[in-house]
This record gives C-alpha cells, structure tokens and sequence, in this order.
C-alpha cells in the first residue's frame, strides 16, 4: 500500500445535510422571484422549476455535467416564457447560489479538517454547485475541483485524472471520501484511489464496488487514516 499524502472530499451529504439546504434555498428564491420577477412565479411553482431543471439537465445542452450551467440555464428558459431576458437568469442564479450557501456543517467536520489539513493535502471534489471559499472550508482545502473546471463530473475517470495532475499525484496516494455509491465509490475506484464511503445516514451498501471502508463522520477517517499509516510502516 503506497502511502497517502491527500484525501479528497465529496461536499454535499458528506460535509453537511444538502437535501434541507436546496428545499430552503428553493423556497428562499421563490419568494424573491414574488417580489422581483413576478411573472416567472405566476408562471412556475417551486415545483415546476425543479421539473424544469430536470427537463434542461437530461435535455441536449452542452455541458450538462455543470449543475451551475445547468441551472443557469433553467432560469434563462423560465425567464424567456414569461419575457425577461438574460440579466433574469444571471440574477436568479446568483440569488439561488447566495440561499445554496446558507449551510451547517456537520458538527465535527471543522476541527477535524484543521487537523487532517496539518497532516494531508486536502481538497474539494464535488459535482455540486458549493464553493470553498463561500463556505470558508479554504482554509483547510487547498484545492476545489468541480465539473466546470475538469470538464467532467464523477463518476467520469476525467475528473479523477485531473485531479491527480492537479495534486502532482498518483491515484494511489489520494483517498476520495463520499457519500455517493456510484459518481463518488466507483468513479474513484476505477480510476485507482482509494475509497471511504461516508454513510451519515446508516444506509446499507448494497453496490457492485466494495469501498476500503466506510465511516460515519471524520473522526472515523482520521483514525482510520491512522491505522493505514501504521500498517504501511509495518510493511515498508
Ligand atoms: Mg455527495
């Protein structure tokens, strides 16, 4: 087992609860659009919007893998029915976006990113629409890389590729971490790094991969990240 120098972190449901953030950030944005874009909310409930986003995201626009792009461009289809042009759309989003940041860590997460921060390279790697720096996590991860900066989504291997160029590493020497069996456990593994399922939920793992292991908060990770340490010393 080589030894690993970064761990990469999935964001939504692995960081913090996303499900109750997106419901809030969809309502949020609803009520703004009540007062500023009216006529888009006489025309689309919240729900139609997210029916919407669903149509545009397995439509055939370009660039599907970016959530951001996908969205914006839900917002500038919404805004076009009802007659309002682009400046619509680039507002909607960055006004959604703003509701989107409004989260909660897990309670551990911080001071256990301090102290893995100190011992590993860490980093973001997530399909979602969150940023580091809004968030503050830059303090601790040195690296955020979403689909719109590799030109890919997990669980495509192009992602996890540039990421390791983006680390100077080997996929052996990186760890991903997340929630999700399929764009997070087997994306990672095929591309040869190592897997920690994060199972907030106690979900059962009934998947074609097996993960190394599965945790249930960091504090796991940072004692199993401990344990691999040791079993490599012991074979070098
Ligand atoms: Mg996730």
């Amino acid at each position: 087992m080589r030894k690993i120098k970064a761990i990469t972190f999935d964001l939504d449901e692995t960081l913090w609860s996303n499900g109750p953030v997106i419901e809030r950030a969809d309502k949020a944005l609803h009520q703004w659009l009540q007062e500023k874009y009216p006529l888009v909310c006489e025309r689309y409930s919240i729900e139609d919007l997210r029916v919407l986003l669903e149509e545009v995201r397995l439509g055939d626009i370009s660039d599907k893998h970016d959530r951001a792009r996908v969205r914006q461009e839900m917002y500038r289809r919404a805004g076009e029915a009802v007659g309002y042009g682009d400046e619509f759309s680039l507002e909607a989003y960055s006004e959604w976006q703003h509701h989107r940041h409004q989260i909660e860590f897990f309670e551990e997460v911080t001071e256990s990113l301090e102290r893995l921060s100190k011992k590993y390279i860490l980093a973001a790697l997530t399909n979602g629409t969150a940023e580091i720096h809004r968030l503050g996590l830059d303090t601790y991860l040195s690296f955020y890389i979403s689909p719109s900066i590799a030109g890919a989504a997990k669980p495509e291997r192009k992602i996890f590729e540039y990421t390791c160029s983006q680390l100077g590493l080997s996929p052996e020497e990186i760890v991903h971490v997340g929630d999700h069996p399929d764009e997070d456990m087997r994306g990672a593994q095929e591309a040869g790094l190592r897997t920690v399922w994060m199972n907030r939920f106690d979900l059962t793992w009934d998947h074609s991969v097996t993960p190394d292991a599965m945790i249930t908060d960091l504090r796991q990770l940072e004692r199993l990240l401990e344990e691999w340490e040791n079993n490599t010393q012991q074979v070098a």
